[in-house]
């Protein structure tokens, strides 16, 4: 089975490595218009948590997808940028401290690791750290990580590569083709044809555009809507000694480590302030507010932000997944918490293509036309 998918994020990378390894492994052309990581998932947080109660199922897909990627950073050996480090997340005002502890509890009845801690477990924890206000309420999710999402888009699109998959780099795809009322592949910005027996969209927030091409939408946040929750702030700091273990939610910054001993900065109220016109300058003062928040967090940072970003989410309106069948001969898979669930997502996809995976089926794009796709 010749498949295409379009785009190198986590999502295009994972599956691609996913659908070329293996008993019974497809002819797969991955085509990405820049270079894989080059879009949200270089830039993005990459917390890896079922850090959401609110939704037992949904919940329950992003636990699966912690266990994925244990064995899928297992199979890469120890990679630096993969670490189950847990996270710790604290609050010094109500209601903060209240929905916390009250978050804490659905989590740990719903069997999540989760607990509530002292100041000194916290400083056991991250030393590094100046520590709370006292009568802070501290969680601790062990079970929780990060990932490095540049290295990790890269470390999957060679394993692809080395397993036969084709990377098509530095070039679009710029329409969906069409020929006896299915999807036969798609047209590349070198005006080349690559035909398919399957083509898959994993083009994050680019994916209306590309459905577009076919007459097709995609229910998502519009991105470019002054004010849009899609677009936010993320900075990373320069190399430096480590001084983070795992990944830490504080009450004005949210930081993980990356490898090397650099950090990645973001803050919500910073991030509902940026949109896609927010200018440069204002972004590099946000970062450095963010640096700012971070040195007053852990005395010991020094090092400058190195890298700052307006990092878009493909936001689906109801904040769930989108992966399915979409047409004949197209399959999309486009969702937020993608660097979370990219490789569960990916094993998901595989079972549905050799003849449907009951677990994508409340993800399904058609969802809200309650319509069946193909
Ligand atoms: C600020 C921020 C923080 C986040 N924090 C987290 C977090 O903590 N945990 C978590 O799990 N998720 C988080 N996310 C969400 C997560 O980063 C995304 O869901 C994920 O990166 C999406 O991956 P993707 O592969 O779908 O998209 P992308 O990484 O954007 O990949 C799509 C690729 O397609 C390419 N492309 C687009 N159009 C075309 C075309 N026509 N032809 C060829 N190539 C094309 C692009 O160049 C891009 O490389 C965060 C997102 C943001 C913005």
């Amino acid at each position: 089975m010749r498949i295409v998918i379009v785009g190198g994020g986590i999502i295009g990378a994972a599956l691609a490595d996913r659908l070329a390894r293996g008993a019974g492994a497809a002819e797969v052309t991955l085509v990405e218009r820049d270079r894989p990581g080059a879009g949200t998932s270089g830039a993005s947080f990459a917390w890896l948590n079922a850090n959401d109660p609110d939704d037992p199922a949904y919940h329950c897909l992003r636990v699966a997808a912690l266990g994925a990627w244990r064995r899928l950073a297992g199979e890469f050996g120890d990679p630096a940028w993969f670490r189950i480090a847990g996270n710790t997340a604290w609050a010094t005002a109500d209601p903060a401290k209240e929905l916390l502890a009250d978050r804490v509890a659905r989590l740990a009845a719903l069997g999540y690791p989760a607990a509530l801690i002292t100041p000194d477990r916290l400083r056991e924890l991250e030393p590094s750290l100046r520590p709370p206000a006292a009568g802070a309420v501290i969680a601790h999710y062990p079970g929780e990580g990060h990932v490095h999402g540049p290295d990790a888009v890269r470390a999957l699109a060679d394993r692809a590569r080395s397993a036969g998959a084709r990377l098509i780099g530095g070039t679009a795809a710029t329409r969906l083709n069409l020929r006896g009322g299915r999807v036969t592949g798609v047209r590349l910005g070198t005006d080349d044809d690559l035909d398919a027996d399957l083509t898959v969209c994993a083009a994050g927030r680019h994916s209306p555009a590309l459905l577009a091409t076919a007459g097709l939408g995609l229910p998502l946040v519009d991105a470019e809507a002054p004010g849009s929750p899609a677009p936010g702030l993320t900075a990373f700091t320069g190399p430096g000694p480590a001084l983070l273990n795992g990944v830490v939610h504080s009450p004005g910054v949210d930081l993980r480590p990356v490898p090397g001993g650099g950090l990645a900065l973001e803050a919500a109220d910073l991030d509902d302030a940026t949109d896609l016109a927010t200018p440069a300058a204002a972004l590099d003062r946000g970062a450095a507010e963010l640096l700012d928040r971070a040195r007053a967090l852990i005395p010991a940072l020094t090092a400058p932000v190195e890298t700052v970003h307006r990092c878009v989410r493909p936001l689906p309106a109801d904040g769930f997944p989108l992966v399915g069948p979409q047409f004949p001969g197209l399959y999309t898979a486009v969702t937020h918490s993608g660097i979370t669930l990219g490789p569960h997502l990916a094993d998901l996809i595989a079972a549905d293509l050799r003849g449907g995976e009951p677990a994508l089926a409340p993800y399904r794009p058609d969802r809200a036309a309650g319509a069946a796709a193909w």
